[in-house]
């Protein structure tokens, strides 16, 4: 499998002033450009070259001989769902199925995003929270540095990267400030509906 960089689901400028077309145009173009850029060069002339990008990850967790390529892998999926977590004039209340399997599981959205947000405030250091489906149930998860939930066969249904640089130029240290814009203004709940199939 080739691996690329998508393009982004929406113009650079999309997000703003949430997110600004700086933040967007370093992270996009620079940040996850160069985990694909070092992921092709580090299995180059390997087994993996035929995996899919799932399947890497799956194969070199664990492994400290590996840890530059699962980083790598990791990292290059993760921004692929990140951007599609998000949406102009998204967040707020949910809709569709995962609006009711919220109010199911986390009695009520006032109680999940409080969880969601507390995950991504309480990361230390650079990483992700999540919302994930396990064992059919829904669940917050925070994973340090490049670490995924697909890794350990949990199925993630939206994310919100922490590492400074998706909010440092935007929010400096405010990283609340961030998660409260992902929130209420980002969230892209037809994506989410879309993973919980
Ligand atoms: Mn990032």
């Amino acid at each position: 499998m080739t691996i690329t960089l998508p393009d982004l689901p929406y113009e650079k400028d999309a997000l703003a002033p949430h997110i600004s077309s700086k933040t967007l145009a370093f992270h996009h173009g620079k940040h996850h450009n160069a985990y694909v850029t070092n992921l092709k060069k580090l299995i180059e002339g390997t087994d993996l070259t035929s995996e899919t990008l799932e399947d890497i990850i799956k194969k070199t967790v664990n492994d400290a001989d590996k840890a530059g390529i699962f980083n790598n892998a990791a990292q290059v999926w993760n921004h692929t769902f990140y951007w599609q977590s998000m949406k102009p004039n998204g967040g707020g209340l949910p809709t569709g199925d995962i609006a009711e399997k919220i109010d199911a599981d986390f009695e009520g959205y006032d109680n999940f995003i409080e969880q969601l947000k507390n995950a991504g405030l309480t990361q230390f250091g650079s990483g992700w929270a999540w919302l994930v489906l396990n064992n059919n149930k829904l669940e917050i998860m925070k994973t340090s540095n490049a670490d995924t939930p697909i890794a350990y066969g949990v199925k993630p249904l939206l994310t919100v990267d922490v590492w400074e640089h998706a909010y440092y130029l935007d929010y400096q240290n405010g990283r609340g400030n961030y998660l409260d814009a992902f929130i209420n203004n980002l969230i892209n709940w037809e994506f989410v509906n879309s993973n919980l199939v």
